[in-house]
């Protein structure tokens, strides 16, 4: 019996790391593998994964809307998101969660005081977004939302999607459509890999944008940790967030899901950090 994340590619995730560090730490002698599945066999990737005895996986880009239809059960939240990134497997049969949703949420959480009745900005569109956008519109009170993103399309299906209880507007990246969505933003939340390793000097945001204290900034990227944006955003006094909490409680709900048992967060947030300094 193993566990597995599979994806592709599949090289740089953290979640062999984690999840081999919880299992050691509250003594089992599973393993966690990183499988490398192409879109076009996924589905008899899968099955072979299930034969060979996994029992549970997490999924990471391109499956995370694909692996859906190999499902035969979906947990509620993934289902309204459209995307999972753990399935838990039993008696053969695979059923869906998305924990992605867990690491965002609590990233955002200790501030919704400050989020509540006012704007949020989101920058990016693409799966990462899709959790973001669940969650602002769902757990924050938010009065408004804008999407901000290079395929306003992909944005303006995310809108479609998820603007029943908080009106949502999209936007380019032209800068005089971003300004005034930056301005009256309470939080921002980068969605895109830009300012991620190894482009660590660019910015979703240019320079000439300005933030204040009232706002948080939460760029969901961990390499490096302190992206550009977070650097500029507190210079300016604002809040910020980086990736790291919402790697970490995702992967942590995941285990959960897979072995029952709490992951011990101190040590695997140790082991990351100390995996992160070295890659940097
Ligand atoms: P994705 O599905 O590929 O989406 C990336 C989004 O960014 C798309 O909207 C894409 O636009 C946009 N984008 C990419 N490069 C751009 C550029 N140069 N200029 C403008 N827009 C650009 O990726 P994802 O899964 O959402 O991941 C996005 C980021 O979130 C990554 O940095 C990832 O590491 C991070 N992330 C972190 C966690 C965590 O646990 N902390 C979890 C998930 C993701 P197009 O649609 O036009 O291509």
């Amino acid at each position: 019996m193993f566990y597995a994340i599979i994806g592709k590619p599949i090289q740089h995730t953290r979640s062999p790391l984690m999840q081999n560090t919880a299992l050691r730490a509250v003594g089992l002698t599973h393993e966690y593998r990183a499988v490398e599945i192409d879109p076009a066999y996924l589905e008899r990737d899968v099955r072979k994964l299930v034969t060979d005895g996994c029992a549970g996986f997490n999924v990471t880009i391109p499956h995370k809307q694909a692996v859906i239809p190999l499902l035969s059960a979906i947990d509620p939240e993934a289902k309204a998101i459209g995307a999972v990134n753990t399935v838990i497997v039993k008696n053969g049969s695979l059923r869906g969660y998305n924990t992605d949703i867990d690491g965002f949420r609590s990233s955002l959480l200790p501030h919704k005081e400050q989020i509540r009745g006012k704007h949020a900005l989101l920058i990016g569109a693409g799966g990462a977004a899709r959790t973001a956008v669940y969650s602002l519109v769902n757990d924050f009170h938010l009065t408004h939302l804008t999407i901000a993103a290079r395929t306003p399309d992909k944005a303006r299906v995310l809108a479609n999607t998820f603007s029943e209880r908080v009106p949502i507007s999209v936007c380019s990246f032209e800068e005089a459509e971003l300004l005034p969505a930056v301005k009256q933003a309470a939080v921002i939340v980068n969605s895109t890999p830009i300012g991620m390793h190894p482009n660590t000097n660019a910015s979703p945001l240019p320079a000439t944008m300005k933030f204040h204290n009232e706002q948080i900034v939460f760029d969901l990227i961990y390499t490096p940790l302190q992206t550009t944006l977070l650097l500029r955003a507190s210079a300016n006094g604002a809040t910020t967030v980086n990736g790291l909490e919402m790697l970490i409680q995702q992967g942590a709900r995941a285990f959960e899901l897979f072995t029952g048992k709490q992951m011990p967060i101190d040590i695997v947030k140790e082991a990351v950090l100390k995996s992160l300094s070295q890659s940097s």
